[in-house]
């Protein structure tokens, strides 16, 4: 499960999973970034290993409204916030899930194109709304 770290998108308590049901990777926004393709990539790699012919993982990509990265769609908080963690600011727009829809679909795009993911994957859509 991909998703944001913001406390109100806990898969655990959406999803209902208990300790063990799920591998999770949370950051801001839930983006898939390279640092998220290289998790999935170590996952998969280590299901392969210990499982040659073992069933495929579904990969769960989960944006949600009202996400805090809208912030990044605003010029002077993106202006700053570049700066701060010293990248370029245009680096930083398109992470901004203002429609999680389409940034969903963004996301599982970005992962069936990633050359380090096997194809015993499966990404799914999902928004939330909260
Ligand atoms: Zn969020």
């Amino acid at each position: 499960v991909i998703t944001c770290l913001d406390p109100r998108t806990d898969p655990a308590h959406f999803l209902g999973l208990g300790l063990s049901d799920a591998m999770v990777v949370r950051n801001v926004g839930g983006r898939v970034t390279p640092e998220v393709i290289n998790d999935v990539a170590f996952i998969s790699q280590l299901g392969e290993t210990a499982l040659l012919d073992g069933p495929l993982f579904e990969v769960a990509v989960i944006h949600h409204t009202q996400c805090g990265t809208g912030a990044l769609a605003d010029d002077t908080f993106r202006h700053r916030y570049a700066n701060r963690i010293g990248v370029e600011e245009s680096s930083l727009h398109e992470q901004a899930v203002l429609d999680p829809r389409a940034t969903v679909t963004h996301d599982v795009e970005r992962l069936h194109a990633a050359p380090a993911i096997g194809g015993r994957q499966l990404g799914s859509q999902r928004g939330r709304d909260c």
